[in-house]
């Protein structure tokens, strides 16, 4: 295997892999050589979880992550996933403390250290959020609360099961409901250090509709980021404005963990397929994330059913399946993406390639994205070998990703922000060239020479090519080229 360019290319197989892979960054992946080994090993996109250290501690990962990317030559993409109104209990006095089952425990917004009886609460809106009969799930669920009565600062719960309780553990309410808005003080705080990091995605947690995704874009706007929005849908309110948010968001990260607790376990497969498809047909990519290698935390190879999760979501459609602590603290995080590369290439082979359908009732209006579906129908009729898409924004690659055509699309640009965007987008794949001023054969010639060396196309290989004839700006694309690679490389030889 060698890397051209930044492409991963696996000489003599078809392991060019499609869906990419989001890895969440923490103590077990933040050394330079750590982070160059996991980058090496196929991470497309890095997570930087702000619900944990300070900017100074993502900055430094940030300048690793960039510097390890370019040891391996690829294009890595940066996510911040802000914290969110996760509402937690307080701390406790001395340690975790046993809760039986039908035990009774106050969760008191007045109190400051907890005991065996009652704990504190850093969201003391809760009391007013929740009535008698509520059911509330702490620690991703393991601890069931039934409210019995609701006094002053006190809720009144009955244990379900035996168990045990610590320090800051996550509370969600059951069938959702909660008022805290999506955007904390910090996270707003977080905006501007994601803005100064130049991060490419930004992940919004616990949002609830369409505002929440504009509000926290306009956020970004004002820092003077124009990183990509990503709307986590992990609450009821969230699934049921599912459309709403497509409208505002980039892309949707489906957050399984939240998500699972809120509406229950059983009904989180459905709602990923749904969801998937649902951010594919809005032009959105999808990220599904969360216990997709679990095991791999402390072991070297991966159940099978978590094998079958990373393969189901890769037949879903998603664009990107995403490693939480697996790579943050887990013993084996190389091996948790070697794990998950294998897993969708083999995904990705078995799956039928057939055009997806609902494009052909969708009214189009753009130049560039009509362009874009020309092309894609074309490739995939003509089973060309390529789409090379001279690319300003990635729009394009984005339109044309959307449909599963089975053939590669190599967003070709000198943007360096555009080939991080990119990363994220299934079957695309960012490569940089150069504009030539005034020049579009020279520049052509430049784009076909930059796919031979890439190792993605050879001479004689029937490729589309999608380009604008103003060269340099966004939205510009306007023509749509069958190209026999070599021909612009003959017309040089003779000028
Ligand atoms: C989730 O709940 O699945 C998720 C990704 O959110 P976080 O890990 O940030 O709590």
């Amino acid at each position: 295997m060698e890397y051209v360019n930044s492409v991963k290319i696996y000489r003599g197989s078809s392991m060019q892999r499609s869906t990419k892979i989001v890895a969440t960054l923490g103590p077990a992946s933040s050394s330079i050589e750590r982070l160059t080994e996991l980058v090496a090993a196929g991470v497309d996109v890095v997570r930087i979880n702000f619900s944990h250290g300070k900017p100074e501690d993502h900055k430094q990962r940030v300048d690793i992550l960039r510097a390890a990317a370019k040891v391996t030559g690829r294009t890595v993409g940066v996510m911040a996933d802000l914290q969110g109104p996760k509402i937690r209990i307080g701390k406790f006095a001395s340690g975790p403390v046993s809760i039986k089952a039908g035990q009774a425990f106050i969760l008191d917004a007045a109190c400051k250290l907890g005991d065996a009886g009652r704990v504190g609460l850093d969201y003391p809106e809760l009391i007013d959020d929740v009535v008698a009969g509520d059911v509330l799930l702490l620690d991703d669920g393991r601890t069931v609360f039934d409210i019995e009565q609701v006094v002053g600062s006190e809720i009144f719960c009955r244990n379900r099961h035996d168990g045990e309780l610590s320090n800051n553990k996550g509370i969600n309410k059951q069938g959702g409901g909660l008022s805290a808005p999506a955007l904390t003080a910090k996270d707003m705080a977080d905006i501007k250090t994601a803005a100064m990091l130049k991060v490419d995605f930004v992940a919004v947690s616990f949002p609830k509709n369409g505002a929440d995704m504009r509000q926290a874009r306009a956020l970004l706007h004002e820092a003077g980021s124009d990183a990509l929005v990503i709307a986590k849908i992990e609450r009821v309110e969230a699934v049921a404005n599912l459309e709403d948010i497509l409208h505002a968001t980039d892309g949707i990260m489906v957050a399984r963990g939240d998500l699972a607790v809120e509406v229950g376990d059983a009904a989180v497969p459905a709602l990923q397929k749904k969801m998937i498809r649902m951010a594919r047909e809005h032009n959105r990519f999808a990220i599904t994330a969360t216990q997709m290698m679990e095991s791999m935390i402390s072991s070297p190879v991966p159940t099978r059913a978590e094998v079958s999760d990373v393969a189901n979501a890769v037949l879903d459609g998603t664009d990107a399946v995403m490693l939480s602590a697996e790579t943050a603290s887990g013993q084996y995080p190389v091996q948790a993406v070697e794990a998950m590369v294998r897993v969708c290439v083999a995904a990705e082979k078995s799956q039928e390639v057939k055009l997806d359908a609902y494009f052909l009732d969708q009214v189009f209006t753009r130049i560039d994205q009509s362009v874009a579906m020309a092309a894609i129908f074309t490739a995939f009729h003509l089973k060309v070998k390529a789409i090379a898409a001279l690319t300003e924004s990635g729009s394009t690659t984005l339109w044309m990703s959307r449909l599963n055509s089975g053939v590669p699309i190599y967003a070709l640009t000198p943007r360096t922000r555009t080939r991080y965007r990119v990363s994220i987008f299934r079957d695309v794949f960012p490569l940089l060239t150069e504009y030539i001023d005034d020049d579009r054969d020279a520049m052509l010639w430049h784009a076909e020479e930059t796919l031979i060396a890439a190792g993605a196309v050879e001479v004689g290989d029937l490729i589309v090519l999608t380009v604008g004839d103003s060269i340099g700006g966004a939205g510009g694309t306007n023509t749509m080229k069958l190209v026999r690679v070599g021909e612009y490389r003959r017309l040089a030889s003779k000028t």
